[in-house]
């Protein structure tokens, strides 16, 4: 293969034994690759242990701050003694990951004394467990024998300002990433890049949102025009349902990009949601593979799927929601209730994941993250005051602690008969379905339901709708 791009998640650099079979996995192909990129995310946990960091020195609880830098310390220190007993391999990573951690405790003095963090010095809190999972990594390589080099995605990615969910800018990117990921590649290196961070244009440190360590890896996959994105994780692949909820899921060999695009925004965390835009432009194959089974081929995400059309992929949720209803008999016919609803909305910086709103105009309903309900709600009532008043709308509240459950497949809407084994089996288990909606793109249909019911009924829709391997 010209050009392979591989990324490895949380778990797959989580421990000595998992970077040993990262290790594994790039000796295998590197022969056969001309250029290879790993990308690699922070070791599991550890962005959301930064990010309590920052957090707690914002609280001025200084102590658990302190007990908090001691454990991601503990966690990378027991890694480089596994890999690296003795040797200079050992002092050049302890020297770099130590810089990183004086660099956070640095950052967290500064937050106590000023009381708070802002969403850029978050970034740069949050981006330091790349920065040192990539060197590990890199040096683990090294010490195989490979040539390898950690490189931080803050000199190849270029973003917009908007931090913890930054837009790259792919042009000005694809230039940087190609001056310095080629050269380097083409000499026989490794590169091992930093996921999930980038840089705006000035070089201000900014991250592409939770997760985005996947996104990352497509980016530099569609910039260096590379044959295929393998995305090393720790599971067999793009699964049925989440195996942590349905004992039963199993792997899915092929599936196509328009059906894991909406498996991904309706909650499976298996890939990014933004992961697949930049595959789709180029037909890029993509690959998710598991770093504790790497001979399982895994799951090929691809434009042309063969599976069959109709076919039901996955079961899938997205959890902590509120669902918001503006109800009143005197919205019948008036011309711009649902514009200013979701002006009023958008204003917030909420964003709606599902909208269903019944035939007779009386009433909107729309779901949202439950961290954004109290200031929608107030947003609404300041927009729709005069009609409060006037009693055109009677109430706006919110039902908490709801998910959408959501069935994917391609050609959802010609299987006949399909709603009605779910309702089916929802209506067996007991399960009452608070509202639904058909997807516009014919790939899925969602509900809402009460977050206690969810469990069981992502598995019993998935015993009655997908077919057992
Ligand atoms: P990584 O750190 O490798 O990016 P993530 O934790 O982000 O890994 O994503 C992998 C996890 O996603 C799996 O361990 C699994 O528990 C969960 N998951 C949820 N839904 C699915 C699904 N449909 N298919 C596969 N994994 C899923
Ligand atoms: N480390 C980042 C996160 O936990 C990015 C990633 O894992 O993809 O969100
Ligand atoms: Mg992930």
């Amino acid at each position: 293969m010209q050009t392979l791009v591989m990324k490895f998640g949380g778990s797959s650099v989580g421990s000595a034994q998992a970077i040993q079979q990262l290790v594994k996995i790039a000796r295998r192909e590197q022969p056969s690759t001309a250029n290879l990129i790993i990308v690699v995310s922070a070791m599991s946990g550890i962005t959301d242990q930064l990010i309590r960091c920052a957090d707690l020195a914002a609280a001025n609880r200084s102590d658990e701050v302190l007990a908090s830098i001691a454990a991601i310390r503990a966690r990378h220190y027991n890694v480089i003694e596994e890999l690296f007993p003795e040797g200079r391999e050992r002092e050049r990573v302890m020297s770099v990951i130590t810089q990183r951690l004086d660099e956070l405790t640095r950052y967290c003095q500064s937050i106590l004394v000023m009381g708070e963090v802002t969403a850029r010095g978050m970034d740069v809190i949050s981006s330091l467990g790349e920065r040192m999972s990539a060197p590990l990594v890199a040096t683990a390589l090294q010490a195989s024998g490979l040539t390898a080099e950690a490189i931080e995605a803050t000199h190849l990615i270029v973003t917009d300002r908007n931090f913890q969910n930054a837009v790259p800018q792919m042009e000005a990117s694809r230039q940087q990433i190609r001056e310095v990921l080629f050269p380097l590649c083409n000499g026989g290196t490794i590169a091992v890049v930093t996921g999930f961070i980038a840089a705006t244009e000035d070089g201000v440190t900014t991250t592409l949102g939770r997760g985005g360590s996947d996104y990352t890896a497509s980016i530099l996959a569609d910039c260096l025009d590379a044959d295929e994105l393998w995305i090393w994780t720790d599971v067999d692949g793009v699964l049925t349902a989440d195996p942590r909820v349905v004992a039963t899921a199993h792997s899915i060999a092929e599936i196509s990009f328009a059906e894991v695009g909406e498996l991904a925004y309706f909650g499976a965390k298996v890939l990014h949601p933004k992961t697949i835009r930049p595959a789709v432009m180029r037909n890029l194959p993509l690959w998710v593979k598991n770093t504790f089974n790497p001979d399982f081929p895994g799951t090929r995400i691809s434009q042309d799927s063969q599976r069959q059309r109709g076919e039901i992929t996955a079961v899938t949720t997205i959890k902590d929601l509120s669902l918001l209803t503006v109800e009143g008999r005197g919205m019948l016919g008036v011309p711009g209730i649902a514009a200013r609803t979701f002006s009023a909305v958008a204003r917030t910086g909420a964003s709606v994941l599902m909208i269903s709103q019944s035939s007779s105009e009386q009433s909107i309903c729309f779901t949202i993250t439950s961290k954004h309900t109290s200031d929608v709600i107030s947003s609404l009532e300041a927009e729709m005051s005069l009609e409060l008043i006037r009693k055109d709308i009677d109430r706006i509240w919110a039902r908490d602690h709801v998910v959408i459950l959501s069935i994917i497949g391609a050609g959802m809407r010609e299987i006949p008969g399909v709603s009605a084994r779910i309702f089916g089996a929802l209506g067996k288990a007991n399960i009452n379905v608070i509202a639904i909606a058909q997807g516009s793109s014919e790939y899925s249909l969602s509900l809402v339901i009460d977050q206690a019911d969810s469990a069981a009924a992502v598995r019993s829709i998935h015993d009655e709708i997908i077919p057992p391997i």
